[in-house]
């Protein structure tokens, strides 16, 4: 039985890549020295791997940017718009080009946009998209791939395996370029399979005797089209190469009614995801053909929790017995990217708490450690099974009243008093606004002042009281700026807080915190997510401190803030040892409490943020309905506890709602902020077409750009709007909060803004 790796992070333990990577783009180093750290990185990586015992072993992991970038310039699909640049950075530079496909490119008074950017699957990790003409031509054009395994192959010999996303799920991670659309890129498929074919023979030639291709669009919805050419591209690849397996990789969910399509691709082995899907083993091993290993995806690549042995054993035997010793690999479920680097870095975490957890590092360890335990070794065995019973029975994790609480939730926990009419006519009594009434989105521009203060205070340079006296002084100059300029619903601006998920999650019982729990974003971005391992409860009042605070520095409404429960969900790593609509209902409950709290300190109209339920749903369709059947129960659990007189807001950072929009419409928030200014309000048609009950904040303006939009714009999106949706139910507001802008633009642009609603509110 062997044992394999798909992908380790490359970011480095210390974040090494992100600091060269800033630092070549600052211009502060040179290439040769951004390449010395690279090398060092995957030198690294590599000797970990193989020191865990690790049989095959992935190279063409690292990149400096993504994966997915690093495919089209080895395919040459590379846009039209950057050929300047080509010509400017000669071939010899080609980590500019990849870089100005990756961030845009303006120098020399060119000024090229970069590659659209999105989410990776169901992950945090975003990946650039391919942009594919009608005549797209596809031609190996770097030697990345090559380079990278010649390097790998001396330290790895045979056990170094490239990894390459598959030919078919790279071109369903792409998209028609705008002005092309009306060809499907799935028909490049012809096109692209020849290049592959190359690939693959002169990694075969240089000695490779694996290749990974990740095809992680098996585990989705696929048309008849896309199945054809996933046979199609695997057959042709079959026909004319040889000499050299080939390792089809899913993830992230079950093959389902494409399990007859995948065992049956001329491939060498197939990779599932054991972790997300472990129900798939039994059908698989039903139908797998004899010639076709099966790698098994047991530990758990999208999550912090050591592996529990007695279950995954339980696989392997089922999986042997059926296939034979020889047929079998053990591995992670996913590349390890989407994991934090290495525990042993955490010296502040509780050390039970720490024994019940892995990173990347410790997870390779526990793939060898499967291995052994599957052959006997019983010590492993038992100290894995008394770490998992801890877990299970801890005191930390388990609080009764928590669970009790949330197993007794009522319909009527999660509904509101009166219906929408009734609440809006008793807010239109109580606050007074005009039509048109204006607002922001909550945060103001956290400025390196206050960023500082923050860091000096966690060092220990500032007493809290003196920390407290400059965040008010900050709050209180934010909101006699928005009375000065005519704002009619204020908000504190939120400069107490670091982040929307991390401020909460330090307040709750049950959630962690790492100091180097980095996991790649994009780019040279990471993230840090909190950890969720223990059931959820609310010790104290989170943010009644500063909402009061601010609602006695005006007469005019001030919103209280808050995080909604998918969303704290969503950007944590979370429990593995309970539905995550448990943990989301536990978390409900505990804004529920705080929504009461800020409620009786006198706070009329409460924002509950809800920026992730769209990204939470999951990759197959026909789990959406439940999914999003909870999420919005939660927020409902959240929202309900209140009076009718009480304004309940709620915000997302997207508009494309078409296939929601019932689910959204369900949540029934009083008010709802979206974006939406630069699809120009057509992706309001879906509220329109719904015919939406509730007040609508459709954003007026782009805050991810520095932009100051003029009157006239807004004034022209909200005639637009007033065109779709009941004029008295229109708030106008900016797109997202304005925490990354700076001050001049943010005062510039939410004065137009006053100044939009002002005319609608005489002109329409
Ligand atoms: N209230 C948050 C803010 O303004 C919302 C941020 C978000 O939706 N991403 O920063
Ligand atoms: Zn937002």
């Amino acid at each position: 039985m062997q044992t394999q790796n798909l992908g380790y992070p490359r970011i480095g333990s210390q974040r090494q890549l992100k600091k060269a990577c800033e630092q070549y783009w600052a211009g502060k180093i040179d290439q040769m020295e951004l390449n010395q750290v690279a090398l060092k990185i995957k030198e690294e990586n590599w000797q970990l791997q193989l020191d865990a015992g690790i049989d095959i072993i992935p190279c063409n992991d690292f990149s400096f940017y993504d994966q997915v970038l690093d495919m089209s310039l080895l395919l040459g699909a590379i846009p039209k718009r950057y050929a300047p640049v080509l010509t400017e950075v000669k071939n010899n530079q080609e980590i500019d080009l990849y870089f100005a496909m990756a961030r845009g490119y303006q120098r020399d008074g060119l000024d090229i946009t970069a590659m659209e950017m999105t989410k990776w699957l169901d992950t945090n990790y975003h990946y650039l998209v391919p942009e594919f003409t009608a005549k797209q031509e596809f031609k190996i054009f770097s030697e990345k791939v090559f380079d990278e395994f010649n390097v790998a192959k001396k330290l790895l010999g045979e056990k170094a395996k490239p990894v390459l996303v598959g030919p078919v799920s790279y071109l369903l991670l792409g998209k028609e370029k705008e002005q092309e659309q009306g060809f499907d890129r799935i028909d490049l498929i012809k096109q692209l399979v020849p290049v592959y074919v190359e690939i693959i023979n002169r990694l075969k030639q240089q000695g490779a005797k694996w290749i990974q291709l990740d095809e992680p669009y098996l585990a989705l919805d696929l048309s008849a089209k896309d199945k054809e050419a996933f046979e199609f591209a695997y057959r042709s690849i079959a026909n004319r190469t040889s000499g050299v397996q080939i390792l089809v990789a899913t993830y992230f969910d079950a093959l389902l009614e494409n399990t007859q399509l995948a065992v049956n691709l001329p491939i060498a082995a197939l990779h599932i995801d054991l972790v997300r899907a472990p129900e798939q083993l039994e059908d698989i091993l039903s139908v797998i053909p004899e010639q076709i290993k099966l790698s098994l995806g047991i530990v758990d690549g999208r999550n912090v929790w050591k592996n529990d042995y007695e279950k995954s054993v339980g696989l392997i035997n089922t999986a042997v017995q059926k296939l034979g010793i020889d047929r079998v690999i053990i591995a992670p479920s996913c590349s390890l990217l989407h994991s934090p680097i290495d525990l042993d870095l955490e010296t502040a975490i509780d050390p039970e708490i720490k024994n019940w957890m892995a990173f990347a590092k410790q997870k390779l360890n526990e793939v060898t450690q499967l291995k052994q335990v599957f052959e006997g070794n019983d010590e492993l065995f038992q100290i894995n099974k008394a770490t998992i019973q801890s877990r299970n029975t801890s005191q930390k994790v388990h609080k009764q009243t928590v669970k009790n609480r949330v197993a007794a939730i009522t319909t009527a926990d999660a509904s509101r008093k009166s219906a929408f009419p009734i609440r809006q006519q008793l807010h239109t009594n109580r606050f007074k606004l005009p039509s048109f009434p204006t607002t922001t989105i909550g945060s103001f521009p956290q400025t390196d002042d206050i960023r500082q203060l923050r860091a000096q205070f966690k060092k220990g340079e500032l007493t809290l009281a003196e920390y407290e006296a400059a965040i008010e002084q900050a709050t209180i100059d934010c909101i006699r700026w928005q009375e000065e300029i005519g704002l009619d619903v204020l908000v504190h601006g939120e400069f107490e807080r670091n982040d929307m998920v991390e401020y909460f999650g330090e307040q709750l019982d049950g959630f962690l915190f790492t100091k180097n729990g980095w996991v790649q974003s994009y780019g040279s971005r990471c993230v840090k997510p909190p950890v969720i391992y223990g059931d959820i409860s609310r010790p104290k009042d989170m943010t009644v401190r500063w909402s009061s605070f601010a609602a006695a520095q005006t007469d005019k409404p001030m919103k209280g803030m808050l995080t909604g429960p998918v969303t704290i969900l969503q950007w944590s790593f979370v429990r593995d040892d309970q539905p995550r609509e448990t943990t989301t209902n536990q978390i409900a409950f505990a804004i529920r409490d705080e929504v009461l709290a800020l409620e009786s300190a006198g706070i009329g109209i409460i924002q509950i943020d809800e920026a992730a339920i769209r990204e939470g749903l999951p990759l197959r369709k026909a789990k959406h309905p439940q999914y999003l059947d909870w999420a919005v129960k939660a927020f409902r659990i959240a929202a309900s506890g209140v009076q009718d007189q009480t304004q309940i807001h709620t915000h997302m950072c997207y508009s494309e709602f078409n296939h929601i929009i019932k689910h959204i419409a369900a949540m029934d928030a009083d008010v709802i902020t979206i974006e939406t200014s630069r699809s120009q309000m057509e992706l309001l048609e879906a509220f329109a077409n719904f015919e939406y009950p509730n007040e609508i904040g459709p954003g007026v303006y782009d805050i991810h750009s520095p932009r100051v939009p003029s009157k006239e714009e807004m004034a022209a999106l909200l005639t637009k709007a007033a065109d779709l949706l009941p004029v008295g139910n229109l708030w106008v507001n900016p797109d997202c909060g304005l925490k990354t802008r700076k001050w001049p633009e943010t005062k510039a642009a939410l004065i137009n803004m006053v100044a939009a609603a002002k005319e609608a509110r005489e002109h329409i």
